[in-house]
């Protein structure tokens, strides 16, 4: 068994340490730069303004916009927010439409859920089996009401991409502005939001190396200029959108850790793919009845979303030592029912689109199953073999409580010997 101090941290899609060096960037806005940066008639305020105008160039130079399109924010589920609530609220019209995905992170299903009480339609749009919407259906979907469209870039859970490019594309024919969580793209792809043709884009400092209490939403000025209502009333901070104190500690860190994400996401993303893929391996020779959750070729590289066989996630995850992973998304909910993610795959093929096979027990039974396993920059071959041979541990050990338990109905007999553990990859 393996036990450690420090458990292996396979969560990046949670949350991802901060990079010493965006710690290093950091310390004096704790202490010396202690400014605010509206106190304009002094040099302490000056000074942190100044330190918070750097970092919204940083933020621009990774995006690939101008200075003044970036509003800082208190996180992504901020963001989120603010580009959905604020488009339509400012945009006045009614009944507005807006188009979003069964996949999406919370913050954006539970903003439009609000905006549907104030009497905004939404449609939620399925997805296909590997876990991407179709082009097709947006199209359809789209009316002479539809304001917003509300598609995230990569998946939280399942790390699958989403056509963003020819989202925008389809977006910008019609008129109609196009909203993208790019949260769990940015570490890893170009996120140039010209190039995406996105109008709005979510950002997480935590998600990035970045610390954690600090977001961005870009906003475009123009062509077309988009045009928000804030959701806090104040001092008109970050022109009117964001009104409150800006954080500057937590936006030098945002800024250091575009800087690095700019410099380094090419290496990260080899670096990732290098070890998820021999994790695979590794657990698939172990285990064959691994089930992949989500398409394997439009994805993060450093995402795995896995099934074993019917073996809940719950349980594994309590059996489990010395490895951080989790279920799906990290929600607070304490009665788990499955991952809504993975029960969507599929409802994009269903024409009554209540769920494809996901509907099927079969698929509410793998939406329990579902783990969520994701590398980051720090993670090291060494990491990965100690974390797979104590998860093939943990499932041998779990099949064979279960077979003891019922040695009729057990499922396929396998997990029992490990990986050979230390052989590696390169
Ligand atoms: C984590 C996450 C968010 C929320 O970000 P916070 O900064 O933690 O509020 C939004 N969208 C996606 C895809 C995420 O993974």
């Amino acid at each position: 068994m393996i036990s450690r101090a420090t458990p292996v941290y396979l969560d990046y899609h949670a949350t991802t340490p901060c990079d010493p060096r965006v710690v290093e960037s950091m310390i004096p806005t704790l202490s010396r730069d202690f400014g605010n940066a509206s106190s304009r008639h002094h040099a302490f305020g000056r000074r942190a303004e100044q330190l918070v105008e750097v970092a919204r160039s940083r933020v621009a130079r990774l995006i690939r916009c101008e200075p003044a399109e970036v509003v800082f924010t208190s996180g992504a589920t901020e963001s989120n927010n603010l580009a959905i609530k604020g488009v339509i609220t400012k945009s006045g019209q009614q009944p507005a439409h807006v188009i979003t995905v069964r996949t999406e992170h919370k913050a954006v299903l539970d903003a439009c859920q609000t905006l549907e009480k104030d009497g905004t339609r939404v449609t939620y749009l399925g997805v296909d089996a590997d876990g991407r919407v179709r082009l097709e259906d947006l199209e359809k979907a789209m009316t002479d009401d539809t304001v917003l469209v509300s598609i995230m870039y990569a998946n939280n859970e399942i790390g699958v991409l989403n056509p963003v490019r020819e989202i925008g594309d389809l977006c910008k024919s019609r008129g109609v502005l196009f909203h993208c969580d790019a949260v769990q793209a940015a570490p890893y792809l170009n996120c140039d939001v010209d190039e995406l043709g996105v109008d709005l884009m979510s950002l997480s400092g935590h998600k990035m190396y970045g610390p954690k209490g600090v977001g961005v939403l870009y906003v475009r000025r123009r062509r077309p200029r988009v045009r928000l209502h804030a959701l806090l009333d104040g001092g008109g901070h970050e022109r009117g959108l964001r009104s409150g104190t800006l954080n500057v500690s937590g936006i030098v860190g945002m800024g250091a850790a575009c800087d690095l994400v700019y410099e380094e996401r090419g290496r990260d993303a080899s670096h990732t793919r290098a070890l998820r893929d021999g994790m695979l391996e590794l657990l698939t020779r172990s285990c064959p009845e691994l089930q992949l959750n989500g398409g394997m070729v439009d994805r993060l590289p450093n995402n795995l979303n896995v099934s074993f066989g019917d073996i809940e996630a719950e349980r594994l995850l309590e059996t489990l030592d010395g490895v951080a992973i989790s279920s799906g998304s990290a929600c607070s909910s304490a009665s788990w029912d499955g991952s809504y993610v993975i029960k969507s795959l599929g409802s994009a093929e269903n024409p009554d689109g209540r769920g494809g096979p996901a509907d099927t027990l079969e698929n509410e039974a793998r939406a329990r199953s579902s783990l969520r396993i994701s590398l980051g920059r720090f993670t090291s071959v060494d990491e990965v073999d100690l974390a797979a041979a104590e998860l093939v541990r943990a499932v041998g050990s779990l099949r064979r409580e279960e077979s003891l338990r019922a040695p009729s109905s057990c499922g396929p007999a396998s997990c029992a010997t490990g990986p050979e553990v230390g052989e590696g990859f390169d």
